[in-house]
């Protein structure tokens, strides 16, 4: 049998239950092999029946004395009643609709039960046990260490140790390893067929555990060396070499408002060096809501532009995408630029010649402009300048020579995408710089993005008030709801966040909540205030409209689900009220605080609570002590673990692996060693198995 074969033509597995398998997208024999148990139960332990434990699990061994099946007709249910003895007492078993029993199980067998033990009118009763004969020569089910699966209607733990358990003693010895022996003694792991092994079935917690290990550290280290790898294939890729421009870079600064951050300064600095380079740049640029990214994109906007290449900034809304052109413009004013805004419907030019305006010009216009290189900075969302489908009638955006490309929010956009944009000149792949206000803990920057170069920016510009941050429990609500409706009154604006109800609850369960609060706030608690509502089942339009609404202060409070998250400045806005505040993850939930406080004005955010357990008291109180992005997603990691950090899941890493990467001295020891094989061996032509999983890994990851 081979790994990739499908689950019907494993022996023992019937038609129904391939259907079932397949159902839980366990579609072959490796499928099934690497569907790790969630945990185990310890059934090792036989106890004599005297020592039975009420309402614990217990694992005996008896004779059955007498079995029978009972109907007991009102419920048209079944009862199979079993009665076990051992050397110290006797005790019931009894089984609900499952009167096959009466056939598998006979008088006089010596059986092991394992299950809960529970009184009723005064007998104790083992209640439905996990059961397995005596006679067998090994144990599956019970007298050992059992694996609990997944289960779903008809896919039992029992059926998959039934399955399993042959399959795992037979091809154990095929199994190729895949991680070099010099690597699994530095870190002490199992090998691949005795970790495959001891995690189905293994001798002891302890090497139930070890397995684990095994796998988690493989999964870690193959997205090192997937991303070390992606990182040398980069530098082989050709990229318009972009020299510094001081001059310019100079006039720009100090021709702005304000005074540059130290940390703007740097990451300037880190992306000019990138674009000199005659490879493509991929940098990220992490820095809070405020940080003032922007302007660093801008200079190196300038710098592109003045050495005769064009820019590219695709943000994910229509209102962002705006905002960039307004600032780009207003910053590039006396630089002699040419700026493009493309909306869909009413595109946008700023032109060198007109200086003060902008005016309105035809889309074919404006891509003609660009194909000719007349556009030196082209503003608009990613679906309009790089459809992931584009419809036939609508024309591809070409550049002349584009040399930088920068995304707002949206993380990646692969060198393919890259060079599509480029046209004639694809051989040359423009320079990327990713701007993003998720805050990303440095064993994931060292992991899942570790293809990436990190700029950070640590620091608020100087002169913001901190927003004051308070826990809310129910007590507490009637009060917050006056303090909304007296900062209301003095002139400002309130978001009100609800949660969803359940991650994988349908959407129309998330709207309800929106829908719930708006009346009740729009009814009850506000009724003289004008109170909206946002939430994702509406189109982008809608959407859209609901902000700039807001924006122009045509009602007082939003009350939205997260779509609110990636938004636009709405510096009126001072109340940031999150019900529900505890599922939501710190560096979420200090995203939505950064749409308050973005003027002079005091700003406010009240984290509102049902359940103050340790965990969240501990989580929500450091919302109020920090209130740096960076700082709250590495507590959170360590919290929480790394749930869905933007696109976590697509790499498909099972939980436990997701949990490791929390040990993020693991993780920075992993890469060292991924980088070293590569170093040594960029082919990995000593290695061919890792090669070959390696490539198996590549295929299923699809970053782009
Ligand atoms: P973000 O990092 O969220 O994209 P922006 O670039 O939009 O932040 O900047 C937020 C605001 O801060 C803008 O109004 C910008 O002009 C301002 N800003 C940026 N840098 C500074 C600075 N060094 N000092 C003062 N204000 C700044
Ligand atoms: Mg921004």
């Amino acid at each position: 049998m081979k790994l990739g074969d499908p689950v019907e033509n494993i022996p023992r597995i019937g038609p129904a239950f391939a259907k079932k398998l397949k159902k839980m997208n366990l579609k072959t024999l490796s499928d099934l092999l690497f569907n790790f148990p969630k945990s185990y139960k310890d059934f090792s332990k036989i106890s004599p029946i005297k020592n039975i434990k009420l309402n614990e699990e217990n694992c005996v061994q008896g004779k059955i004395l007498d079995i029978e099946l009972e109907r007991t007709w009102v419920k048209k249910m079944s009862l199979v009643r079993a009665l076990i003895q051992d050397q110290t007492a006797s005790v019931q078993a009894i089984w609900f609709n499952q009167s096959y029993l009466t056939n598998t199980l006979k008088k006089g067998e010596e059986i092991l039960l394992a299950g809960k033990a529970v009184i009723k009118s005064g007998r104790i009763y083992l209640y439905s046990p996990a059961y397995e004969k005596v006679s067998l020569k090994e144990t599956v089910h019970i007298g050992r260490i059992v694996p609990v699966y997944q289960e779903t209607k008809g896919l039992t733990s029992r059926y998959f140790r039934y399955i399993l358990k042959p399959l795992l003693r037979g091809l154990a010895d095929k199994m190729p390893e895949t991680l070099p022996e010099k690597i699994r003694e530095e870190y002490k792991l199992l090998d691949f067929k005795e970790a495959l092994y001891q995690i189905h079935f293994p001798d002891s917690m302890e090497t139930a555990k070890k397995a684990r290990q095994r796998f988690s550290f493989e999964n870690i280290f193959f997205i090192s060396l997937f991303s070390c790898k992606k990182r040398m294939e980069n530098k082989k890729e050709k990229a318009p070499s972009i020299p510094v421009n001081q001059n310019i870079i100079d006039r720009l600064t100090s021709s702005l408002p304000f005074e540059l951050t130290k940390d703007q300064k740097k990451s300037s600095e880190e992306v000019l060096k990138d674009m000199e380079k005659t490879w493509p740049m991929n940098r990220l640029l992490q820095g809070d809501v405020g940080s003032g990214k922007t302007v660093v994109a801008v200079m190196a906007s300038i710098n592109a532009v003045k050495n005769k290449n064009q820019v590219v900034l695709m943000a994910p809304t229509e209102i962002l995408t705006k905002q960039h052109f307004k600032t780009f413009f207003n910053l590039l004013k006396d630089f002699n630029v040419n700026i493009g805004l493309l909306t869909g419907k009413e595109d946008k030019y700023y032109s060198k010649k007109l200086k003060s305006d902008t005016i309105e010009i035809s889309r074919q216009k404006l891509l003609e402009k660009t194909l000719k290189g007349e556009i030196d900075i082209l503003i608009g969302t990613q679906a309009l300048i790089a459809p992931k489908k584009k419809k036939k009638s609508e024309k591809k955006i070409l550049f002349k020579s584009l040399g930088l490309v920068v995304v707002d929010e949206q993380h990646r956009f692969g060198v393919k995408q890259r060079a599509a944009l480029s046209g004639k000149n694809q051989d040359k792949i423009p320079h990327l710089l990713s701007m993003t206000a998720t805050p990303i803990p440095r064993s994931l920057a060292l992991t899942v993005w570790g293809d990436l170069d990190l700029s950070l920016i640590t620091q608020l510009p100087k002169g913001r008030k901190k927003i004051i941050t308070e826990v809310v429990t129910e007590k507490d609500r009637e009060k917050t709801y006056q303090f909304i409706e007296k900062e209301i009154k003095r002139g400002g604006q309130a978001f009100v966040i609800c949660p969803r109800i359940e991650a994988n609850e349908d959407e129309t369960a998330e709207i309800k909540t929106v829908e719930q609060e708006y009346e009740k706030l729009s009814k009850e608690i506000f009724p003289r205030l004008k109170i909206e509502m946002l939430h994702g089942k509406m189109s982008a339009k809608e959407k859209e409209k609901k902000m700039k609404d807001f924006r122009a202060k045509k009602f007082d409070i939003l009350v939205s689900t997260s779509v609110v998250e990636v938004g636009i400045d709405i510096p009126n806005a001072t109340v940031m009220m999150i019900e529900g505040a505890d599922r939501f993850g710190l560096a979420q939930l200090h995203q939505f605080r950064g749409r308050v406080g973005r003027s002079n004005q005091q700003s406010y955010c009240f984290l509102l609570t049902e359940s103050l357990n340790q965990t969240t008291r501990a989580r929500l109180k450091a919302m109020i002590k920090y209130d740096n992005g960076f700082k709250l997603s590495e507590i959170d990691l360590k919290l929480r673990g790394p749930g869905d950090f933007f696109g976590i899941k697509q790499w498909g890493l099972p939980d436990f692996a997701m949990s490791l990467i929390k040990d993020a001295e693991l993780v920075e020891k992993t890469r060292k060693t991924a980088e070293r094989i590569l170093a040594e061996d960029p082919e990995l032509e000593n290695y061919p198995d890792l090669k070959r999983r390696l490539e198996a890994f590549e295929e299923k990851i699809h970053l782009e």
